[in-house]
Parts: C-alpha cells; sequence; structure tokens
C-alpha cells in the first residue's frame, strides 16, 4: 500500500525499506533493532508499534501521495532533499557515473548508477515531476 510512498522517499534523499512481511512480529523487531521509522497503513500495527516505543508515523491510505509525503515528513522532522537521491528500485546509493556513449542516446548529460543493483538514472522528462513535487513540498511544510 506504501510501495508510491517509499519510492518518494527515495527519490527526496531518504534510504527506504519497503517490505511485505505479513508477520507484524517480524516488522516491529526490525524497526526497533534498526532505528526506523515504521510507516503503516495498519492500525492495528500502528497502534502496537506505540504501545511498544517504537518510531511509527500512521498513514492513512485515503490521501493523496502529496498529502501522504507530507505527513512523513512533518512528523518524522526530516526535509525532503534533492541531492542525496537514492534508487527507486533498491535504495541504494547512486554514484555519478560518465556514459559520453549514452550522451546523445538519451538526451542527457548527466548519468547516476546505482551502487547496490546497478540501474541506471539520468535526468530526463520525469525530471519535472521530481521538481514539482519537491517544491509542492517545500511550500507546505515550510509554512
Ligand atoms: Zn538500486
Amino acid at each position: 500500500m506504501l510501495g508510491n510512498v517509499s519510492k518518494w522517499l527515495r527519490i527526496l534523499g531518504y534510504e527506504t525499506l519497503f517490505l511485505k512481511i505479513p508477520s507484524d512480529e517480524a516488522l516491529l523487531r526490525l524497526s526497533q533493532e534498526n532505528d526506523r521509522i515504521l510507516l503503516t497503513s495498519d492500525e492495528e500495527l500502528f497502534k502496537k508499534a506505540k504501545s511498544r516505543g517504537i518510531a511509527t508515523i500512521f498513514i492513512n491510505p485515503n490521501l493523496s501521495l502529496k498529502d501522504k509525503l507530507i505527513k512523513v515528513f512533518k512528523e518524522s522532522n526530516l526535509q525532503p532533499q534533492l541531492n542525496n537521491t537514492r534508487c527507486t528500485v533498491c535504495g541504494g546509493e547512486l554514484s555519478k557515473v560518465e556514459i559520453n556513449e549514452l550522451k546523445e542516446f538519451l538526451f542527457a548529460s548527466d548519468f547516476w548508477v546505482c551502487k547496490r543493483c546497478g540501474k541506471l538514472y539520468w535526468k530526463g522528462s520525469h525530471w519535472k515531476n521530481i521538481m514539482k513535487m519537491y517544491d509542492e513540498l517545500c511550500k507546505e511544510l515550510n509554512t
């Protein structure tokens, strides 16, 4: 349910694990042991996490993507950032690479590759959407 939120948090600079673990217990332990903030749309899981003192944010599944992200940033006291974008597939760090052969082909000049899974990134047409979301979030969060 929160796959999209997870993807956007990676774009906006945060290492995110998106897990489809059916066991609440495993998720709770993982959050606790790794000091992670547990994002969930599952009210039961949210209550369990709270009662154990685990940092958790409940995300109403009916909110728009933008409102979900605003909720996460507000409650975690984090800011969206575009200088630390993570791989949307695996959450790995990106490193800049020079690929002259692709410049003409992809109409782009800057490329990044995921250090973990090898996925290639460039600022294509999707970058406009990312900038738009980033601007809107910053506006909302700083007012
Ligand atoms: Zn990756």
